[in-house]
C-alpha cells in the first residue's frame, strides 16, 4: 500500500501532518515540508512509464508529469485513483533532453555528453506547468476553488491557465511586483483571466503578502514554497533519466530564484537512489543571476545543511537585510529565496555547487542557444553560462555527462531579444536587420 505525508524537513524536528492539509509550513518549527512515501513498488517504474509513453491514449498518460505519477502518488490518499489528476489536457511536461552542438562547443564540452531539455517548450511557456499540474490537483483533492500566488510572471500564467482549463474551473489570484515584469509575461498572464493584483513593492513583497493572505482567508497558495507543487517538478528529472535511457547524468545544471526547482530534482534523483532505482546522484549545480545572488553568497560563506543543523536566525537575518534584487533575468530576481534550506540540502544530497551569471553572459549564452534553432528566455540561459563557467574552472569534466534545464520560453522576454539583436549597444552575436532602399538592385547587392 502506498502511503504519503508531510514531513518537516529539519530532520530534528520531524513534525508529521496529513496530506490532507494545505500548510506550506511546520507549525512546530516554521520549516519547510516534504511530501514522504512509503510503499512505492519500485520494480515497475520505468516499464510503467514506457507503457503509458506508448499507448497514450489517455490524457494522463500523455501528460510528462502524470506519466511519472507511481513517483509522485500523494493523490492516492484521498481516491484511491486517478479521476482528479488536473493536466491541461495532457500537454504539460512533453520534453525531454536533446542535442545542441553550438551550445556544447560554447561551454567548451563534447557535444555527445551534453543535453538540454526545453521546459520553456510547456503550454504557458515556462516549467511552472509541471508544478501546477500537481499543485492543482492537491488543491482539487482538498476541495479548494480558489488559487493564489505571486509572481514575475510565469508562475501567474501558468497559475491562470490551470484555474481556466475546464478540467479544474477554479478562480485565481496573482500578486505581481510594480517593477519592471516582462510583456510577454505580463500578457500571457492577463489573457488568461485571473484576478491580477500589482501589488507596490517587489516580487519578495508580493511573496510574502500572498502568503498572508493566504493563510488568512484560506485561498490555496501554489507558490513553490507549497511541497506538492515541488511534487510535478520532479518529474522534469524524470524524463531527463528516461531521456537519458535510464542513466544518471554526472551533472543537471539549472537557473536558481526561489530554488524550488533545483530542490524539486534534487529530491528527485534522492528518491530514485534510495528505491534503488539508480545507483548514483547527479551533482547538481545552481546559477544565480550576479544581481540576485544571496545564495550563492551564503554558500561561498560557508552555508551548508549538516543534517539541518543549522543557524536559522543567522540566515533569516541575512535575507531581512539582503539588498534589493536586481537583474535582466526577471524569472529569477529574488534574493529571498522561500527554498533557501531545501537547496542547501539539495547540496548536500548531490555534492552539488552554486556559480552566478551577469546579464551580458546571459545575453550572449541565450543568443548561443537560438544559433541551434531553439530559444529561451535571459534567466534560462544562466545554464549555459554555468556550464560554461563550471567547464572552465574545471569542476565540469570533459568526459562528464551533463544535462542543462532551459526554464522558460524564448517569446516570454521579447524586448531582451529585440534590445539585444536590433538595439543600440552591439553585443556578440547580435543580428542586426540589413536596411535596403525599395530596389530589386540593392536587395540583390544586400544578399550577397
Ligand atoms: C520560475 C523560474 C525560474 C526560477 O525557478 P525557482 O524554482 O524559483 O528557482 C527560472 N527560470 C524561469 C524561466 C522561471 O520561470
Ligand atoms: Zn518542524
Amino acid at each position: 500500500m502506498v502511503h504519503a505525508q508531510l514531513h518537516c524537513i529539519f530532520p530534528q524536528c520531524d513534525s508529521r501532518y496529513s496530506v490532507n492539509s494545505d500548510a506550506n509550513a511546520c507549525t512546530e518549527c516554521a520549516g519547510l515540508l516534504d511530501v514522504k512515501y512509503t510503499g512505492i513498488d519500485a520494480s515497475s517504474v520505468k516499464e510503467l512509464a514506457q507503457l503509458r509513453r506508448m499507448n497514450n491514449t489517455k490524457v494522463h498518460d500523455r501528460s510528462g508529469v502524470w506519466r511519472f505519477r507511481h513517483l509522485l502518488p500523494f493523490y492516492l490518499e484521498h481516491a484511491k485513483k486517478d479521476d482528479n489528476l488536473v493536466t491541461l489536457d495532457g500537454m504539460e511536461g512533453n520534453t525531454w533532453p536533446i542535442h545542441l552542438t553550438h551550445a556544447a562547443e560554447y561551454a567548451h564540452l563534447p557535444s555527445e555528453n551534453v543535453w538540454f531539455q526545453f521546459e520553456g517548450n510547456n503550454p504557458t511557456g515556462s516549467f511552472k506547468d509541471n508544478g501546477m499540474a500537481a499543485a492543482f490537483t492537491h488543491a482539487k483533492m482538498l476541495g479548494r476553488t480558489y488559487v493564489a500566488c505571486a509572481s514575475t510572471g510565469n508562475t501567474s500564467a501558468s497559475v491562470a491557465a490551470f484555474a481556466a482549463n475546464e478540467l479544474s474551473q477554479m478562480r485565481a489570484a496573482v500578486f505581481i511586483g510594480d517593477g519592471k515584469i516582462a510583456r510577454g509575461k505580463l500578457a500571457k498572464t492577463l489573457a488568461y483571466n485571473p484576478k491580477v493584483l500589482q501589488i507596490a513593492g517587489d516580487f519578495d513583497d508580493a511573496m510574502s503578502r500572498v502568503q498572508e493572505v493566504a493563510k488568512s482567508e484560506g485561498i490555496y497558495l501554489t507558490n513553490s514554497v507549497n511541497p506538492f507543487r515541488l511534487e510535478g517538478q520532479k518529474t522534469i528529472m524524470h524524463r531527463v533519466w528516461e531521456g537519458l535511457d535510464w542513466e544518471v547524468p554526472d551533472w543537471v545544471v539549472v537557473p536558481g530564484g526561489n530554488l524550488g526547482n533545483c530542490s524539486a530534482f534534487g529530491k528527485a534523483w534522492h528518491e530514485l537512489y534510495e528505491l534503488g532505482l539508480t545507483t548514483k546522484m547527479p551533482r547538481i549545480a545552481v546559477i544565480n543571476a550576479q544581481g540576485a545572488n544571496m545564495f550563492y553568497q551564503l554558500v561561498q560563506q560557508g552555508a551548508v545543511w549538516n543534517g539541518g543543523k543549522v543557524n536559522r536566525e543567522d540566515y533569516n537575518r541575512a535575507f531581512a537585510n539582503a539588498p534589493k534584487a536586481h537583474t535582466r533575468a526577471s524569472a529569477i530576481e529574488i534574493n529571498k529565496p522561500v527554498n533557501f534550506y531545501k537547496a542547501l540540502r539539495m547540496l548536500e544530497w548531490t555534492n552539488g555547487v552554486v556559480s552566478e551569471a551577469t546579464d551580458d553572459e546571459m545575453l550572449e549564452a541565450q543568443a548561443v542557444v537560438n544559433r541551434n534553432g531553439y530559444g529561451c528566455e535571459p534567466a534560462s540561459a544562466a545554464t549555459l553560462v554555468g556550464m560554461k563557467k563550471l567547464r572552465a574552472e574545471g569542476i565540469i569534466r570533459p568526459s562528464d555527462k551533463v544535462v542543462g534545464i532551459f526554464t522558460g520560453h524564448l517569446l516570454n522576454d521579447a524586448e531582451a531579444l529585440i534590445e539585444y539583436h536590433a538595439g543600440e549597444r552591439k553585443y556578440q552575436f547580435s543580428n542586426q536587420p540589413v536596411k535596403v532602399p525599395n530596389s530589386l538592385d540593392a536587395i540583390v547587392a544586400a544578399l550577397r
